[in-house]
């Protein structure tokens, strides 16, 4: 009996910058929360694309990105029973 070990991975979700930065105040702010409210987002927003990002992760403890913003994904470990 072959048993493969096939580590699960996870994705935080992450959002194209370019959408987010056409949504209304309304919309963007049940996305985004930031403590400048809705103008902050969209000032960090702006920045981050003309660093380059793509992506915004809808989670700051995401620490695995990928060089255009996007999460990288995450091993989920199995836990022992
Ligand atoms: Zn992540």
């Amino acid at each position: 009996m072959s048993n493969l070990s096939k580590t699960p991975t996870s994705w935080h979700i992450h959002m194209p910058i370019k959408t987010l930065l056409r949504y209304g105040d309304k919309r963007l702010g049940e996305i985004v929360t930031h403590p400048q409210g809705v103008d902050g987002a969209r000032n960090e927003l702006t920045k981050m694309r003309d660093e380059g990002k793509e992506f915004l992760v809808c989670d700051s403890s995401c620490d695995n990105r990928n060089p255009n913003g996007s999460c990288a994904g995450h091993q989920v470990e199995e836990e022992d029973a």
